[in-house]
């Protein structure tokens, strides 16, 4: 689990999250972007990028 960095909401990100991947905060709706897996890490995800290919 990690903190939303716009909400601090709890983020329930899957174990096997890698660098580049999107998530979206179910809390406020923002869209962060996993900058480093060890440790953890969240960044603000750019708008223009929508290609989850999930
Ligand atoms: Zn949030």
């Amino acid at each position: 689990m990690i903190a939303c960095t716009e909400c601090t909401s709890s983020l329930d990100l899957p174990a096997d999250a890698v660098e580049g991947e999107v998530v979206a905060c179910a809390d406020c709706g923002v869209e962060l972007e996993v900058v480093s897996t060890s440790p953890l890490a969240l960044a603000l995800a750019p708008e223009v990028d929508e290609d989850w290919g999930e």
